[in-house]
């Protein structure tokens, strides 16, 4: 078999295989090297066959690489492994989980329109919408993550995106991806799921009804917390938009931190699973304790939106919060007194991270606007990672012993 033949035997045999599997080898070219392992391409710019191949590889006549800031293999490769796993038509790497954000809604959305966003949403999401999105004449409404009717009332005849982020952080609180997508699909919107806390491995959006996801890819998708990065995910007509704008712009992915998030994804499956078995356990635990007063984590059956979880996630996540009994001085006396996990706002990461929310991811917030968002003075969150479970127990135990 010549090389084509055999690239294209080996794209269709991956067509039809499980999640795990395209983590590991989707959106691979072999090089003439015949190289096992993926390589980082770190090349600003490419070379032409003849003055006749530039012309046309300039005009789009001839298919091919120009210059890193239009495409990369190393990017592609992550790229379309990554569109693999959303079972996705076209992915588009970009140079932070923000950038993604901003080249979806620069990408698809013009001055007049409308969004409608969860309110929980990444703080530094609705930052941009309010200070940069609405300077050039997009309008925002926020609404309730879970609430269908306000989803509903907020429609106007310019709604363009409906934008998402589910689970919420901290309070892990759904929304109905399914149902928001019937809304979106009514009113020709497109709906848009920020993905990062679940991966493709517990969530697919796009199978719910989602026209686009986009992630941070910074978090599960690299696992290790060493680089920044995002990707948009979705159709094709959406993307080439997406990727018009990425090339134009320039919040182009590195090559670097792609082959990073290209290997993060080989153990995605695994260590979400692990992710989740230590959340779950973790939860179960705090929930044990009198002096947690509320546990947030949709695994649990206390969680009011369990049934929906269970339904539309294969795992519950790495991310809980809880509340202990007192206020801010509690809180902080829990957090100062623990010895393992990392007092840092990041998550997706093998080390467990604590974090105090409303001194510090929510500090922006008015304590009115806190209060509404359910963030209490004694909430604290974890992002749990990879550590023993039975080490990281004891370490909720010196929290608990500072109360
Ligand atoms: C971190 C994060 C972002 C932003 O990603 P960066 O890579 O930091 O730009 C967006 N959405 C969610 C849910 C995040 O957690």
């Amino acid at each position: 078999m010549s090389e084509d033949k055999e690239q294209s035997a080996r794209d269709q045999a991956l067509a039809e295989c499980h999640i795990d599997t395209l983590a590991v080898r989707a959106g691979q070219t072999r090089t003439m090297e015949g190289e096992h392992s993926e390589p980082i391409f770190t090349t600003s710019s490419y070379v032409f066959n003849s003055a006749a191949s530039a012309a046309a590889r300039f005009s789009g006549e001839e298919q091919g690489n120009v210059y890193s800031r239009y495409t990369n293999p190393t990017v592609r490769n992550f790229e379309q492994r990554i569109a693999a796993m959303e079972g996705a038509e076209m992915g588009v790497g970009t140079s932070s989980g923000m950038a993604a954000i901003l080249s979806t809604v620069m990408a698809l959305l013009k001055s007049g329109d409308h969004i409608i966003c969860s309110r929980s949403v990444f703080g530094t999401t609705t930052v941009m919408f309010n200070k940069y999105m609405e300077k050039f004449g997009v309008e925002i409404s926020y609404v309730s993550l879970t609430d269908i009717d306000e989803w509903q009332q907020a429609v106007r005849s310019n709604t363009a995106m409906l934008f998402m982020e589910t689970p919420s952080n901290p309070l892990c609180e759904l929304a109905d991806i399914t149902e928001v997508a019937c809304i979106a699909r009514d009113c020709s919107a497109l709906l848009v799921v920020d993905n990062c806390f679940c991966t493709p491995v517990l969530q697919q959006p796009l199978s719910l009804g989602a026209d686009i996801v986009v992630h941070s890819a910074t978090k599960y998708l690299d696992g290790q917390g060493r680089c920044v990065g995002g990707v948009v995910v979705g159709k094709q007509q959406h993307m080439d938009e997406v990727l018009g704008f990425i090339r134009t712009c320039g919040p182009t992915m590195s090559p670097f931190n792609a082959w990073v998030f290209l290997k993060g994804l080989e153990t995605l499956n695994l260590r979400m699973q692990a992710h989740c078995a230590n959340a779950l356990a973790l939860a179960q635990w705090l929930e044990s304790q009198p002096s947690v007063t509320k546990v947030h984590y949709a695994g649990l059956e206390s969680h009011p939106q369990h049934a929906l979880a269970a339904r539309q996630m294969r795992g519950f996540g790495g991310v809980l919060s809880f509340e202990v009994a007192g206020g801010k001085d509690e809180a902080w006396r829990f957090i100062d007194a623990t010895r393992i996990v990392s007092l840092t706002a990041n998550l997706g990461d093998a080390k467990t991270t604590i974090v105090h929310p409303a001194t510090t991811t929510h500090s922006r917030l008015t304590p009115e606007a806190r209060a509404a968002a359910g963030i209490s003075d004694n909430l604290i969150r974890l992002a749990v990672g990879l550590e023993h479970i039975d080490d990281l127990i004891v370490d909720m135990e010196r929290g608990i012993s500072a109360l």
